[in-house]
């Protein structure tokens, strides 16, 4: 199963050359959902040679500029070529008003509908349950309402070796079999064993997005074996008390995080723009939890 995580953009509030603000791109099978959407993202969506189209769902964490100006730019390109498909924008109270508002002044009308839905910060809940998979909210500690995103794929069915098949093999069969079910075909009196003729489909693979928060344990209880986490690292540690004041987190208290939830990987991200250089984001992260990578913009990460 496809499940790639495509970063577009690692800086934070201030803007820094050669680095984009916030912006992530989460590709299971053919959905890519887009998290946050910062200044300049539908540039680094052609850079990077994504389907635009493929993009259905929006998921904005809240409403500083670094998370959301990039949003009129896309949806007003997006019009401009004629997009037709829906768009959900999932986001803090607020974003509605403020895109009716850009779009009223730009005298835009849209050729597609875009559904807004408001997220409640406080509480985790599901925000989508599909046949693919179950994205929930994650409770972020910010100055601002401010929510993550947690992205679990489903398992996926049992998978058919054509070449295993017999000649002539009953087509109403074959659902069963991708159900995990064995078959009696009674005009024949043949049992079909289903571990004959298919292999184990994908399995489940889960994904935690935190940007933007103070440290906080029990803001992430929910969290619990996770493949991989995206958590935001504006800092090193020289700068906890800045970290502290501005309800962001180090390096090292990312890593600390992905090590109580047992991840399996990290990626920071979400560099103040005082770093040019990230060696101590990593060396600092690493030696709470070695398996940590930067986010850098192009990187895809397979989860
Ligand atoms: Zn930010
Ligand atoms: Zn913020």
């Amino acid at each position: 199963m496809t499940f790639d995580f495509l970063v577009l953009g690692t800086g934070s509030a201030t803007p820094v050359i050669n680095r984009n603000p916030s912006a992530f791109l989460l590709s299971i099978e053919n959905e890519s959902f887009l998290i946050d959407c910062g200044e300049g993202t539908q540039y680094q969506l052609l850079e990077y040679k994504v389907k635009s189209s493929r993009i259905r769902h929006i998921f904005i964490s809240h409403l500083h500029g670094d998370h959301y100006f990039g949003l009129i730019g896309l949806l007003s390109s997006w019009n401009m070529n004629q997009r037709k498909e829906d768009v959900t924008i999932f986001a803090p109270r607020g974003l509605d008003e403020i895109l009716t508002t850009q779009f009223k002044h730009s005298d835009t009308r849209l050729n597609f509908k875009i559904i807004f839905i408001e997220t409640n910060t406080e509480n985790a809940y599901h925000l989508i349950d599909t046949n693919l998979v179950e994205v929930s909210t994650i409770p972020l500690h910010h100055r601002i309402p401010c929510c993550g995103f947690l992205f679990r794929s489903k398992a996926s069915k049992r998978k058919i070796v054509p070449e295993k098949l017999p000649q002539n093999f009953p087509i109403p069969y074959l659902k069963m079999l991708k159900d995990g079910l064995d078959i009696f075909d009674e005009l024949s009196g043949i049992t079909y064993l289903n571990k004959d003729f298919t292999i184990e489909g994908g399995s489940s693979k889960s994904f935690a997005y935190c940007s933007d928060t103070a440290y906080n344990e029990l803001k992430i209880s929910q969290l619990s074996n996770i493949d991989a986490i995206y958590h935001e690292a504006t800092f090193t540690e020289s700068e906890l008390k800045r970290a502290e004041q501005t309800n962001h987190s180090t390096a090292q208290q990312a890593a600390t995080i992905a090590q109580k939830i047992n991840a399996k990987k990290l990626i920071i991200g979400h560099y103040s723009s005082r770093y040019k250089s990230l060696e101590l984001h990593i060396k600092e992260a690493q030696s709470v939890f070695e398996n940590t990578f930067l986010a850098e913009e192009g990187k895809i990460f397979k989860i």
